[in-house]
């Protein structure tokens, strides 16, 4: 069969399965499932063996668990609650399950005689019971032999509205075992040959065939790591490929001159550059002298002293006659950064303007004027520097700074509007080694790991609400002495209103008792621009020794004198998100504290975060702890980005097979950077498929 043919094959719709109708295929189309192929990537969520029940007779109070019993009798009981009861037996013992709600519903579902497997907390009253459980129905009857022969049964995500058309674990298990018999000989292989010697992979229809119907674990594990391979090894393919076309556009701008603006910069810093920050901006300075494009990622922890080197990328810009724009994540930020740059860049005679949201139209104006003329040689200001009407005369140097919000479209989309500037993007927090392989995978990485010297590490501590006064004749202690302190409230977008109101309260009420005698400044993100501003001038000063603010702080503001931060909720706070806030103390010689509050009663994972903190400053281990919590959607809002999702890979724990994947794309992408030989066609259409939202980028391979 050629390659073609089988390609229709399992392109066709799922339609053209027997047993699914219109009613069927809309719900299959609901969760993404349209072809024969896409069923066959519609993972089973776990696996049920008799490893993994327990039975019935040895169930205990509070045990999470899973069992596998047969429905013996089952029914609605009235009472001061109306509930629906099964009771489910195995050789052991009996179970009851009980619903309080939907009843009807489920006493048409079930059937006495079908096989379950039943999940969750177990509470013993009387005998073992489990409310509202999570359930499989494995089949009418025979339940028992299948695991008894020591099958592995597959268990499908599913839903109402998939159930609803009899698309259960079960149904789907029918589904895919037919689909299977039928389509498995017409799955093309994708991977070259070459490559799957090289890594013992099984061939793709083995794999998938025994990712839903595993003879045993083994065979599991061999087909969840050829499936993860791929996954790991399309992004990397993708990442080899916007890298090569990098490399080979070479309309870049060569920035030649370095002259007596740099140097006198530098010679007006209060401080030595460090070691890192040398060997960065040499990088950075190899880089803008090549006319390729820059592409890097400066990669430092919290206070490492990033901005300096921003900013001497800027004026090396600058010194070539053309534009240097810096990008902030938020307002406030944009408005710090400002501050700084302008501060340091007017004393060598460079025009710095701020553009952001909050504005009058007459300033507005002006500025853009000024930046169409390029009498504004810096531009500083949110994303919408580049995404709104901004006409810039010559745009030589973009610097990104990305505190995990932006994503990595922002360069695709400078390069839509055609224009070809250096990009440096700087993140505020380190990166675990596989996501930055995989997010910034095409960029080139500069690492300062080191703190300026003279610092004394943070002390940090958490403490129960309970300890709040302790807590706060501390901070007035360390502020009587001379020191200032930030005290931080969490703000988040749905519960804006309230969660302002406790700051702003707590604020007064704060001024009036614990801080009677102290002078205290309020900052939130519901300020006009110019308040804002004063306010931090104030702080910077030392009109101000306390700084209440929501979390608008969170990233920028530099005062080396502030020695205390207090974080009031830590619990509510991430944990990208605390190890952001520490670092805006410790910047002086001085020792500096970081308290976390706590309220009420804590979960597991909101310990962990604040152990965490307490126990180590490393960024790099924050940021890999931070990650296993919250998994790596949530970690740099990928998904919203687009980024592929990994099911089969774990981006956590599977730093080696990333590694392997990164080394074989790049191979490939070298030999054959268009996918033309023959042995590649397969792959070439099946990645033009799996990264549909990157289309347009696929052009170029087309
Ligand atoms: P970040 O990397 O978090 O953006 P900053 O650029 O804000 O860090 O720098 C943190 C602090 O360290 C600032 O007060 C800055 O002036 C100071 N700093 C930067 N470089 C040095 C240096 N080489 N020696 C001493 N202090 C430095
Ligand atoms: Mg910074």
């Amino acid at each position: 069969m050629t390659v073609e043919t089988q390609k229709n094959l399992i392109a066709q719709s799922v339609k053209n399965l027997p047993s699914i109708g219109l009613k069927k295929a809309a719900a299959l189309a609901g969760v993404g499932v349209e072809t024969i192929g896409d069923l066959f990537y519609y993972f089973p969520r776990k696996y049920l063996d008799r490893s993994s029940v327990v039975p019935i007779g040895k169930l205990q109070d509070g045990q999470e668990a899973t069992v596998f019993a047969q429905i013996k009798n089952m029914g609605i009981k009235k009472g001061r609650r109306n509930r629906f009861y099964l009771v489910l037996a195995d050789d052991t013992g009996y179970l009851t399950c009980v619903w309080f709600s939907r009843l009807f519903y489920w006493d048409k579902l079930f059937k006495a005689g079908e096989w379950l497997a039943v999940s969750g907390k177990i509470t013993l009253f009387g005998g073992p019971q489990l409310v509202h459980p999570e359930f499989d129905r494995i089949s009418e009857s025979g339940g028992g032999e299948l695991l008894n022969t020591g099958k592995i049964i597959p268990l499908y995500p599913s839903g109402e509205a998939l159930a609803r058309v009899g698309l259960d674990s079960r149904g789907f298990r029918r589904l895919l075992h037919r689909a299977l018999q039928e389509y498995r000989i017409s799955i093309p292989e994708i991977l070259p040959q070459e490559i799957r010697d090289r890594h013992h992979l099984l061939p793709l229809p083995e794999a998938l065939y025994a990712v839903h119907f595993p003879a045993d674990y083994d065979l599991l594990e061999k087909a969840r790591h050829r499936l993860a391979f791929d996954e790991f090894f399309f992004v990397e393919l993708l990442i080899a490929h916007r890298k090569k076309k990098d490399t080979e556009a070479v309309n870049g701008i060569s920035f030649t001159r370095v002259g007596q603006q740099v140097r006198t910069l530098v010679e007006q810093l209060p401080f030595e550059l460090t070691a890192g920050q040398k060997r960065v901006l040499h990088e950075i300075r190899a880089d803008m002298k090549s006319d390729k494009p820059m592409n890097r990622l400066l990669q430092g922890d919290v206070g490492s002293g990033k901005t300096v080197v921003a900013m001497i990328a800027i004026l090396i810009a600058v010194e070539n006659d053309y534009q240097a724009v810096l990008m902030a994540p938020t307002e406030i930020l944009a408005e710090q950064h400002y501050l700084t740059l302008r501060q340091s860049l007017e004393s060598v005679g460079v025009r710095t303007v701020l553009l952001i949201g909050g504005q009058t139209k007459r300033v507005r104006e002006e500025i853009l004027a000024e930046i169409e003329t390029g009498a504004a040689q810096v531009v500083v200001g949110t994303h919408a520097l580049i995404q709104e009407n901004v006409r810039y005369r010559r745009l030589g140097l973009v610097i990104i700074d990305e505190q995990h919000r932006f994503g990595v479209m922002q360069r695709a989309l400078l390069r839509e509007k055609g224009m070809n500037p250096d990009v440096l993007v700087m993140t505020a927090t380190p990166i675990p080694r596989t996501l930055s392989l995989t997010l910034y995978g095409d960029l080139d990485v500069s690492i300062l790991d080191e703190l300026p010297g003279g610092r004394k590490p943070i002390k940090t501590a958490w403490r129960s609400s309970s300890k709040r006064a302790a807590v706060y004749s501390f901070v007035r202690k360390q502020v009587m002495e001379g020191s200032q302190a930030f005290i931080v409230f969490p703000l988040v977008e749905e519960s804006e209103k309230l969660d302002l109101k406790a700051a702003v309260d707590s604020y007064e009420i704060m001024q009036k008792t614990f801080f009677s005698q102290q002078k205290l400044g309020l900052l939130h993100g519901r300020m006009k621009c110019d308040e804002k501003e004063q306010v931090m001038r104030a702080f910077k000063r030392g009109d101000l020794s306390i700084l209440v603010s929501t979390t608008v702080i969170e990233v920028g503001v530099d005062v080396p004198n502030a020695t205390v931060m207090v974080i009031e909720h830590a619990e509510r706070f991430g944990l990208t998100q605390l190890h952001q806030l520490r670092g805006r103390v410790g910047r002086g010689s001085q020792q500096s504290y970081c308290i976390l509050i706590a309220y009420g009663q804590l979960n597991d994972e909101a310990r962990k975060r604040l152990d965490t903190m307490a126990a180590t400053t490393d960024g790099f281990e924050i940021a890999q702890v931070d990650l296993e919590l919250r998994g790596p959607g949530e970690f740099f809002g990928v998904r919203q980005h687009g980024f592929p999702q990994f099911r089969m890979a774990d981006v956590v724990r599977d730093v080696q097979l990333l590694r392997l994947c990164r080394d074989e794309a790049f191979r490939l992408v070298e030999q054959d950077p268009q996918l033309r030989d023959e042995a590649h066609l397969p792959l070439h259409r099946f990645f033009a498929g799996y990264f549909k939202e990157y289309a347009r980028e696929m052009v170029w391979m087309a």
